[in-house]
């Protein structure tokens, strides 16, 4: 993939989006946050709304907007981190399973535009069961060779 430089007025919607990022707020602690976990490269806050008690996010201290833009060294930093902590806060929660969640653009449900993944702990009678069903599509005869065909990468 070619990646374009991004026009004057792009780069300043990005410098807006950036002014106005609540994670980068907190970076700069503009706004409080429960702070589990800090080094050079991240901070891992306690989720304002969780899914469940204990629910939290690794938030990258430089504004990336997404995947798409999160630096390859970053994002091995990040689920290195997420193995970690999924570990971790299993064993003081003594949750029953553990779900590594991150979203991109708005259609994927992303609602803030820094990156971020999220660690949430399940329990076996906890209130968000459904937190990750979807309704399953059927594919074509013949479909499932032709994506796989466009999807392949070396
Ligand atoms: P997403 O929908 O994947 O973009 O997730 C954004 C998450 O950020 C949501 O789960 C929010 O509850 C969480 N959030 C928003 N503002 C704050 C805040 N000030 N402190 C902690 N978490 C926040
Ligand atoms: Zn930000």
């Amino acid at each position: 993939m070619i990646l374009q430089k991004s026009t004057k007025k792009e780069r300043c919607v990005l410098d807006m989006r950036k002014e106005n990022c609540i994670f980068c707020k907190i970076m700069e602690g503009e706004i409080p946050s429960s702070t589990i976990y800090e080094d050079g490269d991240f901070k891992v806050i306690l989720d304002i709304n969780p899914a469940a008690k204990g629910h939290a996010i690794i938030l990258p201290k430089e504004h990336y907007e997404n995947i798409y833009e999160l630096p390859e060294e970053l994002a091995g930093k990040a689920m290195v981190l997420a193995k970690k902590l999924a570990a971790h806060m299993t064993e003081k929660l003594e949750c029953d399973g553990f779900n590594l969640i991150q979203n991109n653009g708005e259609i994927a449900g992303q609602t803030v535009f820094h990156f971020h993944l999220h660690l949430i702990p399940r329990y076996q009678d906890g209130n968000n069961k459904d937190l990750l069903t979807w309704n399953v599509l059927q594919y074509q005869e013949g479909e499932t060779d032709k994506l796989a065909e466009l999807l392949k990468i070396d």
